[in-house]
């Protein structure tokens, strides 16, 4: 079974400089923006601070708790992206977190469990809608406490035996990196052991 890293779960219909020219005002002081080449690349400037209005995508963590031949699922809430289907508990790194500390207080938010990153199984980048790119650290973790329990944007949660067969996945990735996971010898890359667990 072959890596598979980059996700596309929708066709852009606007250029990259359509894109570029929503950005109108200065995220930083507020004023009219232009755009210009900057670097190599079409991109919205403001016109008093100068400040490059830069677009990156954002840092998320992804949770495959194993245990066995089974992993943890969430069946997202439906005010949410993906509502009412399934998905590894994830989320974003807040700007002042590791990532590693991200996935630890994700799951636990979702699940209630508390875990330990084992290792890295991959990172993906997923280009789920217009305005949402993610750029996500997908990480293996094994369960040292808590009872599973659905919480913070999950509307259920629940062991799932590897079988090849999966409820309705919000997200393409997720089934590839479980499938990848129980049907490859994948070594993992170590992770940092001071902010594997709480
Ligand atoms: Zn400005």
């Amino acid at each position: 079974m072959q890596p598979q890293q980059v996700f596309r779960a929708y066709e852009s219909t606007i250029s990259i400089e359509e894109d570029v020219q929503r950005t109108r005002f200065c995220r930083q002081c507020g004023e009219p923006c232009v755009s210009e080449v900057v670097e190599g690349g079409i991109r919205s400037t403001c016109t008093a601070c100068l400040a490059v209005q830069y677009k990156n995508p954002q840092p998320a963590v992804a949770v495959l708790i194993v245990d066995g031949g089974r992993f943890v699922l969430g069946k997202r809430l439906s005010k949410s992206l993906g509502h009412g289907q399934w998905c590894l508990p994830c989320g974003y790194v807040e700007f002042y977190e590791d990532y590693l500390s991200a996935a630890v207080r994700e799951v636990k938010e979702e699940t209630t469990l508390d875990i330990r990153v084992q290792s890295i199984i991959s990172v993906v980048t997923n280009y789920l809608s217009p305005n949402i790119h993610s750029l996500v650290t997908v990480l293996l973790a094994e369960v040292i406490g808590g009872e599973l329990q659905a919480a913070d944007g999950m509307e259920e949660v629940a062991w799932f035996p590897y079988t090849g067969d999966f409820p309705e996945m919000a997200f393409e990735a997720d089934t590839h990196i479980i499938s990848r996971y129980f049907e490859t010898d994948l070594p993992g890359a170590p992770v940092d052991a001071a902010f594997a667990s709480s």
